[in-house]
């Protein structure tokens, strides 16, 4: 049986209190629901001493707002409030989605919408074991210095594997955080750096406090589509999330975001563009789709085939614009070309 390490357990009543401890304790990690956490620290990918828990902040835990003058949401709401919420069962149907698929019922009662986001990028060569991964030569992402997916790289391919990054970045979320310094408010989408290791811009002693969905302008629909080996558990080795404006039928704005391919939520909004002003039909969509894949660069360091994931990249694509404009997403022209190979 895995062990935790011996560590310090704090439980501050407040966020001012948690984040002075934070300032104050180098090297101390926040704890929320603990699913991805404890895992990660049982397996030594962390070295921490402290755990500042989030568990007893007042106010972390609520859901409030409707389409109309935007939702927001604290980040100790849990996966599983936010995958039944019916602020959520309207425009913002992503975020929905994106938190139900979320591995077991267990982790989505104890897994917060903070930690979802701020999930540890994942490799195949490191979400294992201390004994595995000194018997293959450590990392660079933890006590070792190179790459083991790409050898000659100065920098780490860890994949961003969040469900609720993408959906937050194609409903234009922004996220409060309040750290030592002070408060401050971010684009979903600045909140993440393009590297396995250094994933966030966040300080260490910042908390992420809220979720900020913006009212949509007019009629908005969205839609999450996953792709993992076992849909009643796993994490995503590619995820599509994507949100449409409408004005009458016709699309005033699309937005969307990949997940899993990259080890930040990539944006492809402007991969959409082409859907402005226009109806949508099947032959659009499947070319909108296909185009749009153009940023997905899975590499062979998660689950089943890189090419076989890079391919499926614009399926997803297809059938979460399918879905989102109302239409079968399974009947899309790339999902039968798929079929039929
Ligand atoms: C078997 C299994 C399957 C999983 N499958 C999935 C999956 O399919 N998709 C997926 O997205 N995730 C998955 N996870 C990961 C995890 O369960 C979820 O991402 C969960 O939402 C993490 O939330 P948490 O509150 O438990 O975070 P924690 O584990 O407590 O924390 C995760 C990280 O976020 C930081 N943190 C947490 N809250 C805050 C905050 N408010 N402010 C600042 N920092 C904070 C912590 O310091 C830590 O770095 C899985 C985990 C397990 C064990
Ligand atoms: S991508 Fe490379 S450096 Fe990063 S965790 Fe995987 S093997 Fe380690």
């Amino acid at each position: 049986m895995l062990r935790l390490p011996r560590l310090d357990y704090l439980r501050p009543r407040s966020i001012e209190e948690a984040t002075e401890l934070a300032a104050q304790n180098p090297g101390a990690m926040f704890i929320a629901g603990g699913t991805d956490l404890v895992p990660n620290l049982k397996r030594r990918q962390f070295d921490v001493t402290t755990l500042i828990s989030l568990n007893a902040l007042p106010g972390a835990r609520w859901i409030e707002g409707d389409a109309k003058r935007g939702v927001t949401i604290g980040a100790g709401a849990t996966l599983d409030e936010l995958a039944h919420h019916d602020v959520l069962d309207g425009p913002y149907r992503a975020l929905a989605q994106a938190c139900g698929s979320v591995s077991t019922p267990q982790v989505r009662y104890m897994g917060t919408l903070g930690g979802n986001l701020l999930v540890d990028p994942r490799c195949n060569y490191y979400n294992q074991t201390y004994s595995w991964r000194k018997a293959v030569g450590f990392c660079m992402k933890k006590d070792g210095d190179i790459c083991l997916v790409a050898r000659s790289s100065p920098r780490c391919w860890a994949v961003s594997s969040s469900d609720s990054a993408p959906a937050a970045l194609s409903l234009k979320a922004s996220v409060t955080m309040q750290g030592a310094n002070g408060t401050r408010r971010i684009p979903a989408e600045t909140l993440y750096r393009d590297d396995g290791i250094d994933y966030t811009t966040k300080a260490a002693d910042e908390i992420i406090t809220r979720v900020e969905l913006p009212a949509p302008e007019g009629r908005m629909t969205s839609a999450y589509w996953k792709l993992r080996r076992r849909p009643a558990f796993d994490f995503p080795i590619l995820g599509v999330a994507v949100a449409i404006t409408w004005d009458d039928g016709v699309v005033r704005e699309a937005c969307g975001a990949l997940g899993a391919v990259g080890s930040h939520p990539v944006d492809i909004t402007t991969f959409l563009a082409p859907l402005r002003g226009k109806r949508p039909a099947d032959d659009l969509l499947a070319e909108v789709a296909q185009a749009a894949d153009k940023p997905s660069r899975p590499l062979d360091n998660t689950d089943l085939s890189h090419y076989w994931r890079k391919r499926m990249s614009k399926v997803y694509i297809e059938r979460a614009l399918r879905d989102a404009c109302g239409l079968d997403p399974l009947a899309g022209r790339l999902t039968a070309q798929v079929a039929t190979r």
